[in-house]
């Protein structure tokens, strides 16, 4: 089969990863010159919306899907003309923008938090004293990784909070007291056979997330499987679909999906029997998907702006790590590192991923591991 990816960062790296054992070759699209999936597939080096590009891409491809939700949707709604696109347009037009969202959300019966539409300064007024503060800004549409989001604290924010959206249309949600932030990814074939993962439990820091925790056996497993379940049959959907939550007591809050693989999802390559991207393809391509339950306690820890030196993180037993091949930046994703519990590891999991932690530069975040059951 051959796959052809909008975007060439390091989600359609490790698609093209996953996809070279199972013969899938895949062309990039993306209009990135340095885009770091370069040396696992074609590189058509283009704009999204480059109409040679797209027939390039096209002509090619057997199937076309995408690593990102910000591509442009008249790009992907050009290539489905011509090609089947998975996800489909339909489940890119309902995760871009949050408001849409978040009105699906309702819609099915997910849990949301409180939210309003804010297109004026007095809109952001109005929504402020209806949902209170805190509260968190954000923009509709292009906001990831907590760019584009601001917290309200008071009513002496609002303004100086509007100006900094831009005068972008935008969307105020009411700041949740959450006990944990998980997120369950689920893969759906072309025929409705779907798969699910354990949840990840995960910790962010300035909005960007650092560490993911396989959760098998956790409480939680059951209402995020139906939640993730009434977007993919409501959408149809075909390839991996990840839903991030808020736990709050016993009741899951739905903040965001993602159509596609997800950063919270790495650990699937070396703890699972199937990862998340050879589902992926497996989906888009019509093959059955693969077994997901994991067959180690795991977790990833995102590797953020530098690339620690190699052997800091060999020397921890049962740790692998990714490197994306792009330069160091601050804030950039530039790898991330799995760790699973080997059983012939002298020290325990909990010790080594606080070493992990520390090599990565986060050691105080606070998570606690639990066995697996
Ligand atoms: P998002 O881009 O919506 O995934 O937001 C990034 C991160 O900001 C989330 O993972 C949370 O840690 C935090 N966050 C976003 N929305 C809320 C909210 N309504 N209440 C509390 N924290 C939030």
């Amino acid at each position: 089969m051959k796959v052809g990816i909008l975007g060439g960062g390091q989600l359609a790296r490790m698609l093209a990863q996953a996809g070279a054992p199972m013969g899938v070759s895949c062309m990039f699209l993306s209009p990135d010159a340095q885009a770091c999936a370069m040396p696992f597939g074609q590189h058509l080096c283009v704009a999204y919306d480059d109409p040679d590009g797209q027939r390039r891409l096209a002509d090619w491809a057997d199937v076309v899907t995408y690593e990102f939700e910000n591509v442009p949707e008249t790009a992907v709604a050009v290539l489905e003309q011509r090609r089947p696109v998975y996800p489909s347009s339909l489940a890119l037009a309902a995760s871009r923008d949050r408001l849409v969202e978040k009105h699906r959300f309702r819609a099915l019966g997910l849990a949301t938090a409180e939210f309003r539409a804010v297109d004026s300064l007095a809109d952001l007024i109005t929504a402020a004293a209806e949902i209170g503060l805190p509260a968190i800004l954000k923009t509709r549409v292009q906001g990831y990784d907590g760019k584009g989001q601001t917290v309200l604290r008071s009513t002496t924010d609002l303004r100086v909070a509007w100006e900094r959206l831009g005068h972008m249309p935008g969307i105020l949600e009411s700041m949740v007291s959450f006990d944990r932030e998980l997120s369950v990814i689920a893969a759906r074939t072309r025929t409705g056979a779907t798969v699910h993962y354990p949840v990840s439990e995960n910790h962010h820091r300035d909005g960007v997330l650092r560490l993911s925790l396989n959760r098998e056996g956790d409480a939680m497993q059951r209402p995020a499987e139906v939640m993730i379940s009434r977007l993919l049959h409501d959408l149809d959907y075909v390839g991996v679909l990840a839903l991030e939550l808020f736990q709050v007591g016993d009741r899951l809050l739905a903040n965001e999906m993602a159509p596609r693989v997800h950063n919270s999802g790495h650990w699937t390559i070396e703890a699972a029997p199937t990862s998340q991207f050879e589902n992926h393809l497996r989906a888009i391509c019509g093959l059955s998907l693969g077994a997901t339950t994991p067959i180690r306690q795991a977790a990833t820890v995102n590797l953020i702006g530098r690339v620690p030196p190699e052997a800091e993180i060999s020397a921890i037993a049962g740790a692998t790590p990714h490197f994306y091949g792009k330069s160091e930046r601050p804030g950039r994703k530039v790898g991330h590192v799995t760790l699973v519990d080997t059983p012939d590891a002298l020290e325990p999991f909990e010790r080594r991923l606080a070493q992990l932690l520390q090599v990565a530069r986060v050691p105080e975040l606070h998570y606690c591991v639990t066995a697996m059951p």
